[in-house]
């Protein structure tokens, strides 16, 4: 069957049953609101009807802005103003006025909408419906103002409550019904109202609490009650815009952090994932040589003597493991206490430093690497935990031979200034991209094109960092991509020392 109207696409698609009801709630209003218009020119104050109605209006265009996020805040002034215009001008205004400022609200809502997409159903239905609840509503009210004895207080009061109880029902049972009919069994009708609970409260109070003092108000003082009657609703209606804005404002901020915090994640997660892609990488090599070697042993124990570099291998394997493992745990205990458990002694720069090149010659001279390397002389006094020293000096030389390709060199400085010792170590290797030199000393961070041209974890420099750091020292690279790295480290002199130099 055919729309009795032919109305846009979006009220077509409704089913028979709500368009029904929906043309019949829409006419009843009208007709309504029509009685409102016919008795316009028996109106003894058609001004103050005119404020009323710019003021419900304004009220209803208001109303949106006052919503903070998804959170509706109640705000039935439009509805007040039209219960208040019954006493004076009858139950029939009230409608007209409801009308008016309805249509208002539809206008300024779909202001940049197409004329055919426009919720022509919504506008029907919601100024039928509340012309409707006004009517009857206010038609209780009116009769009930002028039946009973209005100079009682109290009961003038009573009966503005049971007015407002009235619309308010009225309008939400018109409702309920519309989604009963929409939406079926989905909608139960109880749990929809006592959901709405909170709302009829405030809209309730707002209605009859505003309407009875508007309404006292132009009764007693005309315009100039109206005027003392919005100042303070509209000052504060302001504030709460005000305030609105500002939490919206705080809001946004909340979400900018939020987002921030997300993608801080997400680059953490990243850089998990990658750390366990190196690590396992790491760790398989060893561990498939120590797998191999342990069971040729287990099968043949005589080849441990015939052949030393079977358990050579083993060793060295569980070795590295090792020191991955202390790694980790380093770079722990280093982020969360700030440093290592120390044994600070006096000790000689030198000697220490010259000891971890010895031990690194062989690595360098596997790539034919040389490495130069004069000792200094005289006595160079630190006070420093000894193994943390040469962990510094290792990983820092082992970086050096490790990012440096065959037939390279490394340059091994030390220098003593006022109060310092001043360890340089310069290669002349792959050197480190200008982009990525910022964050060579993040943990688990390398650099991507050495990926494939050595193994590594990304921990050593973040360590070697910390450990430097807890010797009151300072650590830091300078670096040309494809000429090499310069990699210095500062540290401050014994107290003697110093007075010697
Ligand atoms: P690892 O060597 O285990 O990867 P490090 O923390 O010691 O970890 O070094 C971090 C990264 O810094 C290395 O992966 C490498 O890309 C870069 N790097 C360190 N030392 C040098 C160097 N001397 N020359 C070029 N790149 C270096």
């Amino acid at each position: 069957m055919q729309s009795v109207i032919n109305l846009p696409p979006q009220f077509q698609k409704l089913k028979k049953g709500h368009n029904l009801y929906l043309l019949f709630v829409g006419l009843c209003g009208f007709v309504f609101v029509g009685i409102g218009i016919v008795q316009l020119p028996n109106q003894s104050n058609i001004p103050n009807l005119l404020i009323l109605i710019c003021l419900a209006a304004m009220a209803e265009v208001a109303a949106p802005f006052l919503n903070v996020g998804k959170t509706k805040v109640a705000y039935e002034v439009g509805t007040a103003v039209s219960l208040a215009a019954v006493p004076l001008f009858g139950a029939a205004t009230g409608s007209l006025v409801i009308c008016i400022s309805g249509l208002c609200y539809w206008l300024y809502k779909y202001r940049t909408t197409p004329f055919a997409k426009r919720r022509w159903d919504q506008l029907i239905f919601n100024i039928g419906m509340r012309s409707c609840a006004i009517f009857i509503a206010g038609s209780f009210l009116y009769y009930s103002l002028h039946l009973l004895d209005s100079e009682n207080t109290n009961i003038v009061i009573l009966v503005w409550i049971l007015a407002a109880i009235i619309l308010d029902q009225l309008n939400l049972w018109l409702l309920i019904i519309l989604m009963r009919l929409l939406k079926g069994k989905e909608i139960n009708p109880l749990s929809f109202w006592a959901e709405n609970r909170w709302a009829m409260i405030v809209n309730i109070a707002v209605e009859s609490i505003g309407g009875f003092a508007l309404a006292t108000a132009l009764a007693q003082y005309g315009r100039l009650g109206i005027f003392v009657f919005f100042l303070p609703i509209g000052l504060s209606a302001i504030s709460f815009q005000l305030y609105v804005r500002r939490m919206r404002a705080h809001m946004d901020n909340l979400e900018a952090i939020i987002e921030d915090r997300t993608q801080e994640l997400a680059g953490l997660l990243k850089e998990k994932d990658a750390f366990l892609a190196v690590l396992t990488h790491d760790m398989k090599t060893p561990l498939t040589s120590i797998n191999l070697y342990g069971s040729l042993l287990k099968d043949k124990p005589h080849l441990a003597s015939e052949n030393p570099r079977i358990v050579a291998t083993i060793l060295r394997g569980q070795k590295t493991l090792t020191n991955i493992v202390n790694d980790i745990l380093d770079i722990e205990k280093l982020e969360s206490n700030g440093a290592l458990p120390m044994q600070v002694e006096p000790l000689d720069f030198g000697v220490l430093l010259s000891a971890s090149v010895e031990t690194l010659h062989a690595q360098a001279m596997k790539k034919d690497i040389v490495l130069h390397y004069d000792a200094p002389i005289s006595e160079i006094r630190v006070q420093a935990d000894r193994s943390q020293i040469e962990r510094i000096f290792q990983n820092i030389l082992s970086n050096a031979i490790k990012y440096t390709p065959e037939e390279g060199s490394v340059f091994v400085r030390v220098k003593t200034q006022e109060k310092h010792v001043c360890l340089e170590v310069e290669d002349t290797g792959y050197g480190i991209p200008a982009e990525e030199l910022p964050y060579i000393f993040d943990r688990y961070r390398r650099v991507k094109k050495h990926v494939d041209k050595a193994s590594g974890t990304g921990l050593g420099l973040a360590i070697t960092k910390g450990l430097v750091e807890s010797h009151d020292g300072e650590i830091e690279a300078q670096s040309v991509e494809g000429k090499g790295s310069v990699f210095t480290v500062k540290m401050p002199l014994a107290e003697r020392s110093r007075l010697v130099s």
